[in-house]
């Protein structure tokens, strides 16, 4: 009976819905003893019904929890609310950070090298423009129409003394007489390439060892330029002088010839008496000749000037004590006006030479593909007596000079001290390297030609017409 009151009591405590549930059964059971039960809803039963809170909104509003836990983990936060998020974000923003930094430092580095980039650019365009400009400085006359055949001097005159005696060293070369056509020796050689020259080159040996003067052996030694004269003006940064080894009146040997080949016009040949009177700058003579001169390659031999006529392979032969054109020839295929100078340019294309084995012309050919071609030429009707062909390029070299039938050829025109790096034989029809030193005093050299008369170098230098004296070796038998 208490536990039946004890039960009540309890059903009573619980209240609420259960309790207005509650029945009480009483009843006897089958041995006849009275029974009391009674039902309360469960707990799960009682629920039911109810709305608006119930277990299952509970457990709803659970999931949603879960849920919501869910998508602030995937969006980057935390079941910690806003600041677990924030803290959570922060690693990712720092990871970020860095990553932005490195590539900022990167991009820094990339600066720089462009900016060394521009640097290095900016130099090679300076130099460029200098390199235009000495271009642009280099005499470029324009067409000239023709020219009367003969244009008399009249004006400067004082005529040199042409009874001077003839130095010894004067004397007629021993010339070869083969008047055989062109020869090909290149390509006979079967050597269709160029030879690359180098600056430093095995030295040249003199053939016995000993020195004579007086021989037409190898070049041994070129001694330091002789300045004689500085050119007044522009027209003579290039130029060209000379002396007749075998001069004829009026002129004598000691006479000494200049033409100063910048300009538009050139076609001045000054005469000086002497190296005395070219130091003083006092020409006794100036010859106006009746073509215009191109460039630097110009010679005097046997009372002519030999040289070439502008903008053409002509060449011309004029008489100094006539003072008109005494003969005129097409060098054969010889490249003219820029198609096959020296290194230095100045349409330099044919150079003209006298050495003991008499008159040459040195140039190019498309045939040769810019290889330097040497013709030795009729000194009185300039055709062309035989010639060879070298493996150098001519616009690899400065410049070239004849000594005793030997072409040499000069490294640089610009650097003070470079060498004579080639040397062709026509005898032999043989080239090989060598280095003799030879010095570029003032930096530019435009003309360098040997002077048989003195048995020295003459070059034009930067305004400056200097001489070399020489050294050959014995002269060997041919
Ligand atoms: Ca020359």
């Amino acid at each position: 009976m208490l536990v039946l009151l004890s039960l009540c009591v309890c059903v009573l405590l619980l209240g609420g819905d259960a309790q207005d549930r509650a029945a009480l059964w009483r009843g006897n059971d089958r041995s006849g003893r009275c029974q009391y039960t009674f039902t309360v809803p469960s707990p799960a039963e009682a629920s039911c019904p109810q709305t608006g809170g119930g277990p299952e909104v509970e457990g709803l509003k659970a999931r949603l929890s879960l849920l919501e836990v869910l998508v602030a983990r995937l969006s980057g936060g935390d079941t910690g609310g806003p600041q677990g998020a924030e803290a959570a974000a922060r690693p990712g923003l720092q990871e970020a950070l860095n990553r932005a930094t490195g590539e900022r430092n990167l991009l820094r580095g990339e600066k720089e090298r462009l900016e060394q980039e521009l640097e290095g650019l900016q130099r090679r365009v300076q130099e460029m423009r200098r390199e235009t400009e000495i271009l642009r400085a280099r005499p470029c006359p324009p067409q000239t129409p023709m020219l009367p055949p003969a244009l008399p001097d009249s004006g400067l005159t004082r005529p040199a003394g042409g009874s001077n005696p003839m130095s010894h060293l004067m004397t007629r070369p021993n010339r070869q007489g083969d008047s055989s056509s062109l020869r090909d020796s290149a390509w006979q050689n079967g050597s269709p390439g160029f030879q690359e020259l180098k600056a430093e080159v095995t030295e040249v040996p003199a053939p016995d060892g000993s020195e004579d003067s007086a021989g037409c052996g190898e070049l041994v030694s070129i001694g330091e330029p002789v300045t004689h004269r500085k050119a007044d003006n522009i027209a003579g940064k290039y130029g060209v002088w000379m002396q007749d080894p075998e001069a004829v009146s009026p002129y004598g040997p000691e006479m000494v010839w200049r033409i100063d080949t910048i300009g538009s016009d050139v076609r001045q040949l000054f005469g000086y008496d002497d190296m005395e009177q070219l130091a003083k700058g006092f020409p006794s003579k100036v010859l106006m000749l009746p073509e215009l001169v191109e460039s630097t390659g110009a010679t005097l031999y046997r009372g002519s000037l030999y040289y070439q006529r502008r903008r053409s392979r002509s060449l011309i032969r004029y008489d100094l004590a006539s003072e008109s054109t005494a003969a005129r020839r097409d060098l054969p295929h010889a490249g003219f006006h820029g198609q096959f100078p020296y290194s230095w340019g100045g349409y330099t294309d044919i150079d003209l030479s006298v050495d003991e084995r008499g008159l040459w012309a040195v140039y190019s050919t498309n045939k040769a593909k810019g290889a330097i071609v040497i013709s030795q030429l009729d000194p009185f009707s300039l055709d062309v007596k035989k010639s060879w062909e070298t493996n150098i390029r001519k616009n690899s070299v400065a410049n070239t000079f004849m000594i005793c039938g030997r072409l040499y050829a000069v490294a640089s025109y610009t650097a003070p001290d470079t060498v004579v790096n080639y040397v062709y034989d026509t005898a032999t029809s043989q080239g090989k390297s060598i280095a003799v030193p030879f010095r570029n005093k003032y930096r530019y050299n435009s003309m360098i030609d040997y002077n048989l008369a003195q048995r020295k170098l003459l070059a034009w230098d930067n305004f400056h017409m200097v001489s070399y004296d020489l050294r050959l070796g014995r002269q060997q038998p041919n």
